[in-house]
């Protein structure tokens, strides 16, 4: 899931950043409201974790952009502010849910997967293409229920195409999915990867579009 994190303290931005990565999102990182907005507008935000106190205005701002929108986004405050006044305040403009600093990341991690849960109305972590499914919860794969060890590079390009079945993926964009989960990534990491991928699914499961890029899926 691509998680942006509206945070202006540097050093709890970092530790976030780090313990969201490990739970498997990708993520983008603003620490303005101004930033925080062209994030959103960019659309590809799936889910926002929101401070209220920001150098350029108030949280607050965000969410009401973020309603205004027609795509669902679920958005947890986080923030210093623990009056009950201001919880009230957020979740009636319409946080899915609130959490006071300092917090137990364990528990934020909690709320993160329960405000996504309510917006998938499937309830379902499974990722279906043809004979290949991604459990997205458990990190793991099978091809015909056959369960496949793949390592976290693999694991990640294999999700963020068949988060996107029949749109064709460039190498930029998956270089970019890489580096927001915390990856290096270097000139060929790509291509490597893809060809180590291939070997473990169905011939032609992963499609190259020479010069452009990767599909899975009909197009
Ligand atoms: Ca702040």
């Amino acid at each position: 899931m691509h998680l942006l994190l509206v945070e202006d303290d540097q050093l709890v931005a970092q530790g976030l950043i780090r313990s969201l990565r490990q739970e498997g999102y990708s993520i983008e990182h603003s620490g303005t409201v101004k930033h925080a907005l062209q994030c959103i507008a960019g659309g590809e935000i799936e889910l926002v974790i929101l401070d209220l106190g920001l150098p350029d205005g108030d949280g607050t701002q965000i969410l009401k952009q973020i309603k205004q929108q027609k795509k669902i986004i679920p958005v947890v405050i986080l923030t210093a502010r623990s009056s009950i006044d201001d919880k009230v305040l957020g979740l009636d403009m319409g946080a899915d849910d609130y959490l006071a600093k300092p917090f137990d990341p364990a528990e934020l991690f909690a709320r993160l997967r329960a405000a996504s849960r309510r917006i998938n109305h499937t309830h379902s972590s499974l990722l279906n293409c043809g004979d290949v499914v991604l459990d997205t919860s458990a990190h793991s794969a099978s091809v015909s229920g056959e369960p496949l060890t793949l390592p976290r590079k693999e694991y990640m390009l294999l999700k963020a195409l068949m988060e996107n079945q029949g749109r064709v993926q460039s190498k930029q964009q998956l270089e970019n999915k890489l580096y927001q989960w915390g990856e290096e990534v270097g000139s060929n990491t790509i291509e490597v990867h893809i060809h180590h991928l291939r070997k473990k699914f169905p011939k032609d499961f992963i499609k190259t579009l020479r010069g452009i890029g990767y599909v899975v899926g009909k197009r």
